[in-house]
């Protein structure tokens, strides 16, 4: 990581925006809550419980640490998740407004009520309480972004167990393995969806699955999706529409513990083998509302918020289900990819259901500029109020572009640091409270402790890079991995005693804010200089040519490493012989020459896992001319074997 301590690569963005005064006097989140919180952290937090939940039960201690690092939130206290997601809403006499507006990418569309969705909840939590299910059973779902999904996961909530929801676009390999480590004793399913305008099928991966192992599994519940042909295990096969139409409508929530799991979620696997995080229920699901209502200025009679996350990733779970639902929002669910039928989906549904709120991640905003502004321009997206980031650092030129054609260079852009390990957001400026920093997740969110320190956990001036590390508990923090408490220790909390240890690399800046540089598993080390994956990314990205940019540091004779850098260039772009001597130049110039990459390759695609992220372990494979590592979280595996043929050809 670089000593400068001007910021790399910022392009053409603006190094602040103000909040705009208007917006300001409207917002939902004070300046306040930073002090209410500094003054008493905990006293804080036991508020947000209080006034954003109901609880059956009060708890009577807002945290016991003495078992640290295994915490325990809202002590005593006792609710049911799924009740504080629909059923309190029906009874407050919101029951008529709309929970979901789903859209199949085929264009059907589905109204959702919260009365409805309370009664879809009752009738699934019943039919699975018919197939067994009881409180700390496990059950896994396996199903694409339908309003089943949602139904699913909070019906488990309701009953108590504990889902572990698994990415419909898995193999049956990556499936099998998750319900093994669950021992999920119901999976959840449907017969296919549809992507790129074609259907796809699920059910098959189920079946090998099943076929392989996973003997924990007694039933496998189907919803019928697309009418493809399914294959049937009569008395394991369930249809949905079977079971879920015919139970009651009628159930009895029971109330519990505040630390009764909730869900099992597998990390993305960006930087190795995915581990599975363990959530439970109140303090989850505490910070899951706050962070909601005043990360995005929610206020359920207003607005109408869409986050683009599949449930298959903690933002699903965190900022489609819990969160938003706990408020009372209304929102969108939209089931397909973003350029079917063109490439102005997204835009279309933002302007026909008016979204005001959007939540997205970096991967998005540059392939939408890679396919340029006329898609977005075909619409009027006035509706948008607040557009959100998260998954990767947002690179200031994508921020600049994101704010000024998505959001008419009005909307506030937050850009949202958290993990899967951590629930719920952690650092993210407050709209009309904080003065944005385009690049920068800024500030530890009102009741976060966060800081940056060196090797030996000294926290770092201004400007040096080191370790993002936790300082504090937090109420959605993970309470473990699923069956394994020493690997939870080891991971977490034994490189840095008594801090929890995120994994990224991080620096502030002379104002204080806090810039995200990468994991710290990327980390480049170029002739005894540290320097940033995200710096020199951004750096590219903000040459005009340039949409997406990945940086590894591969094995070097002389210089120890070498910074290799892989590009896609933007819509209309040429490769022209002098394309990759001007990029060395332009990072040379945004950062200092000891950042100019060593070779840089042009490529049409770069490998992400399935929630978007770039794999830069596997692009140091290919950098260092090895078999390429663990795939199974890759959305395409053929990417590489295309960088890698390209790569033969230019060096
Ligand atoms: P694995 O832990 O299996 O390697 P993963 O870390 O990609 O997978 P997630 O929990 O989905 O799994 O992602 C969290 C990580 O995403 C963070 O640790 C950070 O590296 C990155 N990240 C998320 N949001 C931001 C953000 N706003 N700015 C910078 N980085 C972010
Ligand atoms: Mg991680």
């Amino acid at each position: 990581m670089t000593d400068t301590t001007s910021q790399a690569g910022t392009g053409h963005a603006p190094r602040t925006v103000d909040p705009d005064p208007d917006f300001a006097a409207q917002a939902v989140a004070q300046a306040a809550l930073y002090e209410e919180a500094d003054t008493d952290r905990l006293g804080f937090w036991a508020r947000q419980a209080r006034e954003l939940l109901t609880w059956d039960t009060d708890f009577t201690q807002t945290l016991d640490w003495s078992g640290a690092p295994f915490a325990k939130w809202f002590v005593g206290g006792r609710l049911n998740v799924a009740v504080n997601c629909v059923d309190r809403h029906v009874e407050a006499g919101d029951g008529d407004r709309v929970a979901l507006h789903f859209e199949g990418e085929p264009g059907d569309t589905r109204t959702i009520t919260y009365a409805e969705l309370a009664a879809d909840v009752r009738r699934a939590a019943n039919a699975l309480a018919a197939l067994g299910v009881q409180a700390g059973d496990r059950v896994a779902i396996y199903l694409p972004m339908i309003p089943e999904a949602v139904v699913a996961m909070l019906a488990c909530a309701r009953l108590g167990a504990p889902h572990s929801v698994v990415f419909g676009g898995f193999s049956a390999d990556a499936l099998r393995s998750r319900i093994e480590d669950a021992e999920a004793k119901v999976v959840i399913t449907c017969d296919g969806s549809y992507r790129r305008g074609k259907p796809t099928t699920l059910k098959p991966a189920v079946d090998a699955a099943l076929a392989k192992g996973a003997p924990s599994v007694t039933n496998v519940l189907v919803v019928r999706r697309n009418g493809e042909a399914v294959d049937w295990t009569e008395g394991r096969d369930v249809w949905w529409h079977d079971a879920v139409g015919a139970a009651g409508e009628e159930h009895e929530a029971q109330a519990f513990d505040a630390e009764h799991p909730l869900y099992i979620l597998y990390t993305s696997g960006t930087t190795g083998k995915p581990k599975g995080i363990l959530h439970t229920s109140g303090g989850y699901l505490a910070q899951a509302a706050y962070t909601t209502k005043n990360v995005f200025d929610l206020r359920p009679e207003r607005d109408v918020y869409w986050c683009t996350a599949d449930v298959g990733w903690v933002t699903g779970h965190s900022y489609v289900v819990y969160g938003p639902l706990a408020l009372g929002v209304t929102q969108v669910v939209y089931e397909g990819t973003p350029d079917t039928p063109d490439k102005d989906r997204w835009w279309s549904l933002v302007e026909k259901y008016g979204v005001t709120v959007l939540y997205t991640a970096p991967t998005a905003i540059r392939t939408c500029m890679k396919w340029g502004e006329e898609y977005p321009g075909r619409h009027d997206l006035s509706s948008l109020r607040v557009l959100g980031s998260v998954g990767e650092p947002i690179n200031p030129e994508a921020w600049a572009w994101y704010r000024r054609v998505i959001g008419a260079d009005r909307t506030p852009v937050v850009d949202t640091w958290w993990q899967t390990e951590t629930g719920a957001m952690m650092i993210s400026p407050l709209p009309g409270v904080t003065t944005l920093k385009p690049g920068s997740a800024q500030v530890p969110l009102p009741g976060v402790a966060a800081e940056v320190v060196d090797d030996a956990g000294e926290p770092l001036g201004h400007g040096q890079a080191g370790y993002l590390v936790l300082t504090e508990p937090w109420p959605s923090m993970l309470r473990g991995l699923w069956g394994d408490p020493q690997r939870y220790v080891d991971t977490y909390w034994s490189r840095f005693p008594g801090r929890y240890f995120a994994g990224d690399g991080a620096k502030r800046d002379e104002d204080g804010d806090i810039w995200l540089l990468g994991r710290v598993d990327d980390v480049m080390n170029v002739s005894g200089h540290r320097l940033s994956t995200a710096e020199i990314e951004s750096a590219l990205v903000s040459h005009p040519t340039v949409a997406e940019a990945a940086v590894v540091g591969a094995t070097d004779e002389t210089t120890g490493q070498a910074v290799v850098a892989f590009v896609i260039l933007r819509g209309g772009a040429q490769e022209g012989p002098d394309t990759v001597r001007e990029l060395r130049e332009h990072v040379g110039q945004e950062i200092g020459p000891i950042a100019k990459p060593r070779s840089i390759m042009v490529v049409a695609e770069l490998p992400k896992t399935r929630s978007g992220k770039i794999m830069r372990r596997l692009l140091r494979d290919v950098a260092e001319n090895r078999a390429t590592g663990d795939v199974t979280t890759l959305t395409d595996a053929s990417v590489m074997d295309t960088i890698r043929a390209g790569m033969t050809r230019s060096e």
